[in-house]
């Protein structure tokens, strides 16, 4: 009888932005800051304008109308590298 080594399974990284802090409802515009899509090696986040905004004119220049998202999560190596250089601590990550 074969032995089958049982491999435990890599938990899915979850990467959540706060808001309320950066983009949205924030203080700091995302387009001026951006430390966490430049410390990122391997391109986990986008950013983009703002996806269902009540407004019917977009300001380009308004803050709460662009946000960073982490599209690629999967690709996240989990050196917290984002978490350290975001200045208002807007990124948690969980595994
Ligand atoms: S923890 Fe590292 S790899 Fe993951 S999103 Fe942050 S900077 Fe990118
Ligand atoms: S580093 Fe923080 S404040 Fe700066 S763009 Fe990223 S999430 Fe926003």
């Amino acid at each position: 009888m074969s032995k089958i080594k049982k491999t435990k399974k890599k938990k899915k990284t979850k990467i959540k932005i706060d808001y309320t802090k950066c983009g949205e409802n924030g203080k700091v515009d995302p387009r001026d800051c951006g430390f966490c899509m430049r410390a990122c090696d391997p391109a986990v986040f986008v950013m983009h304008e703002t996806i269902g905004t009540e407004k019917k004119q977009i300001d380009p220049h308004d803050p709460q109308d662009w946000r960073i998202t982490p599209i690629w999560e999967s690709l996240c190596s989990r050196c917290f590298k984002c978490v350290e250089v975001c200045p208002e601590n807007a990124i948690t990550i969980t595994f």
